[in-house]
């Protein structure tokens, strides 16, 4: 299957649901503290989407039951908010998505609820910059696996961490997931070549442990099987009509953190 191609109209439309999914989490990330539940956070998610003109594109994804999905400590990614309660010392890692005029975003990001642990927040800070790796590497004329292979690289350069070997990024336009699955491991190299009009969403997920996982019986949420603690990041972006990324689900499209790579984003969107 080819990957979708956006106009320049459509990506200032994905800019919208961008937007909207990046205060949806920031408004989700102020709130985290201990004490507070798993589905309060989804309220707030919820309502927030519904007061920015979107809808969810996660609730009722293939029959999930929420808004955003909530993961902590070793359980990685699609953890369904309930009553559970967040605790000190927790690692809590959010993915939400949004749907504005037909057209999707999707980002998430770890967090962790005091008191903290050095190796856990350099946990958290090596899976957050494999994603700019990641996004940075990306770019026009680039080949699809450069990307899986820049963020495995720096992940192993960073220590001895897990990536999630059967998840990882996509592409996204008129549906949440869409070709091309982007691997956060692999050789260079390979697959098709990046160019204007493509959008992905870029998100590692990374363990103090093993990579491998499974998924609870609510058929859901995946955790680690040696029960070590993880963080997930994710942003979606764009390559512009001009060949210059743009990150959608960023307030500064990406302009800091992808200056620090040397890479100009666009002015176009
Ligand atoms: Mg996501
Ligand atoms: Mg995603």
């Amino acid at each position: 299957m080819a990957i979708q191609i956006k106009t320049l109209d459509q990506l200032k439309t994905m800019r919208r649901a961008g937007l909207l999914v990046r205060s949806t989490l920031d408004l989700i990330k102020s709130q985290i503290k201990a004490g507070i539940t798993t589905s309060a956070l989804d309220a707030i998610a919820e309502a927030n989407i519904k007061r920015g003109g979107g809808t969810s594109n996660f609730k009722g994804y293939h029959g999930f039951p929420a808004t955003i999905c909530v993961s902590i400590n070793d359980e990685i990614v699609h953890g369904i908010p309930s009553e559970r309660m967040i605790m000190p010392g927790d690692i809590v890692s959010v993915d939400c998505g949004a749907i504005v005029d037909g057209w999707h975003g999707d980002a998430a990001f770890s967090v962790m609820v005091e008191p903290t642990n050095q190796d856990s927040l350099k946990m958290l800070n090596v899976c957050e910059e494999s994603m700019w790796v990641g996004i940075s590497t990306g770019a026009a004329g680039a080949k699809l696996s450069d990307i899986g292979h820049a963020i495995e690289n720096y992940v192993n350069s960073q220590g001895n961490y897990g990536i999630l070997r059967e998840y990882g990024g996509h592409g996204i336009g008129t549906a949440m997931h869409m070709e091309p699955h982007i691997l956060n491991y692999g050789k260079p190299g390979n697959g098709p070549k990046i160019e204007a009009g493509m959008v992905f969403a870029i998100e590692p997920m990374i363990t103090l442990g093993s990579e491998r996982t499974k998924v609870l019986e609510d058929n859901w949420t995946v955790v680690t099987v040696d029960k070590s603690h993880g963080a997930h990041f994710e942003n979606s972006y764009c390559i512009a009509p001009d060949g210059k990324p743009f990150v959608l689900t960023e307030v500064d499209g990406g302009k800091a953190n992808l200056a620090r790579f040397g890479i100009e984003i666009s002015n176009l969107i």
